[in-house]
């Protein structure tokens, strides 16, 4: 087994200022060739606690370690110089690299208007590499390296993740890496989506197939809670592609209605597919958009979006969707009869022949014996009549609750233009 750390440099990913995205890409990233991350560290700009982790890493028998961040041409930007001596190999100029990023300074100094001979200088910097080290083509101006340390190889990346995520399929190409992977075998792997099963029975399911005598030790299951849905990865060597198929249809098997997506794709994705050819009206009051954020989220939704509503007030649910005043009166703005009002008034207002709408008690107060907090109507409709109408009590607080709305009102309508039965 090939196993790996990753050490993520930079101050403010360190404070918690911006949050990491280049050590889950490249574990995601590694994983996917088989190799087991074992560590992820986060350290400041400071060349001796970067070096420690460099170290460390060693020590935990890492043959592979990637570090993010830190290539820029300013003060802090020790990266290359703490690998070079990590690596016990010296830094060079390597002239090839500093002509190419020379070329590129070159356009940004004409486009900016900037010294050309002074950004140059201070970018010499950037062509310093370790000897004997690969040098990655810059996606901005700084290369990345690969940089062979005795028993470990180390990957160098820029810490934008703009410019790291293209350079890791060149790193991936330099030989030192090459040789490291050749020594693993790639994992295959699926996800598994479910909406409405909690975590528990899928345990409970694991357990059952189990029982029947699938050894589940041959593949590797990580089940994760992820906004309101079950994710469940199983990943496995070609070897125990059977096992994980007995996997697949265990848990599918067991969890028909709450098993959405079989090949990992979203929800958001597949509400937008199933949309296509039609048109789409939503009301909402709780939610306050998020529904239709969520479904503006994905390009080309003005296809099958007319619009949407949020009507918060009960006027502006009489006077924007056509509910009648009496009715919520009667009923209260949040009741399933006044949900299919809305639904009813958005569908005719943007003149569409799908529409969702969301009324219910976000909380923290306005509940009571019989509308407690968390309570929500929903009701999904289809021009002809079709409906699909559910008033669960949510839990958690009120962010939760409006979230989870949104959730529950793109898996109706999934529901709905699939003509299958929701969990809920
Ligand atoms: P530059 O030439 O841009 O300075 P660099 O390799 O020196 O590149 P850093 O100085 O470490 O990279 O980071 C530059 C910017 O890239 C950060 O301010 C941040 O916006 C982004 N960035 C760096 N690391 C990360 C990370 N781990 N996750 C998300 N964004 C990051
Ligand atoms: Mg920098």
């Amino acid at each position: 087994m090939i196993r790996a750390g990753i050490v993520v440099t930079g101050t403010e990913v360190l404070t918690g200022r911006i949050s990491d995205k280049n050590g889950p890409w490249v574990s995601e990233q590694l994983a996917a060739h088989g190799v087991e991350v074992a560590h992820i560290l986060i350290v400041g700009d400071r060349p001796e606690d970067l070096e420690a982790a460099l170290r460390f890493m060693a020590a935990e028998g890492m043959d592979l370690i990637v570090t993010s961040g830190g290539l820029g041409p300013t003060a802090d930007d020790l990266t290359a110089e703490v690998v070079a001596r990590f690596s016990g190999r010296e830094l060079v100029l390597d002239e090839e690299m500093l002509e190419k990023i020379a070329e590129i300074l070159r356009g940004f100094a004409k486009r900016f208007r900037l010294d050309e001979a002074a950004v140059l200088e201070a970018n010499r910097k950037q062509a310093m590499v370790p000897a004997g080290s690969v040098a990655l083509d810059p996606e901005g101006t700084a290369p990345g390296l690969v940089v062979p340390a005795g028993e470990q190889v180390v990957i160098v990346l820029p810490g934008p993740p703009r410019e790291l995520q293209p350079m890791w399929t060149a790193a991936l190409e330099a030989e030192p890496v090459r040789e490291v992977l050749a020594r693993s075998t790639p994992l295959r792997a699926y996800t598994l989506r479910m909406f409405g099963a909690p975590e528990s029975e899928i345990a409970k399911s694991l357990r059952e197939i189990e029982g029947d005598g699938v050894d589940l030790a041959a593949v590797e299951i990580t089940t994760c809670l992820r906004k309101g849905e079950i994710e469940i990865d199983v990943r496995y060597r070609d070897e125990a592609a059977a096992v994980a198929d007995k996997v697949r249809e265990g848990l599918v098997g067991r969890h028909r209605r709450e098993t959405f997506s079989l090949d990992g794709e979203t929800i958001d994705t597949q509400v937008a597919a199933l949309l296509r050819g039609h048109k789409l009206g939503l009301a909402e009051s709780c939610s306050g958009g998020l529904l239709a954020a969520r479904i503006t989220d994905l390009p080309g939704a003005s296809d099958y979006l007319n619009g949407s509503v949020v009507s918060y007030s009960n006027a502006a649910k009489a006077e924007l969707l056509g509910v009648d005043p009496g009715l919520i009166e009667a009923k209260g703005a949040v009741s399933p009869e006044v949900a299919e009002a809305m639904a009813i008034g958005a569908m005719e207002r943007f003149d569409a022949d799908v529409a969702v709408s969301i009324t219910g008690i976000a909380g923290p107060d306005g509940g009571s014996e019989e509308k407690p907090v968390g309570y929500v109507c929903f009701n999904a409709r289809l021009g002809d009549g079709t409906v699909i109408a559910r008033d669960p009590v949510i839990p958690g607080k009120r962010a939760d609750v409006r979230e989870r709305s949104a959730l529950i009102g793109m898996h109706l309508l999934r529901n709905l233009l699939s003509g299958s039965e929701p969990p809920l």
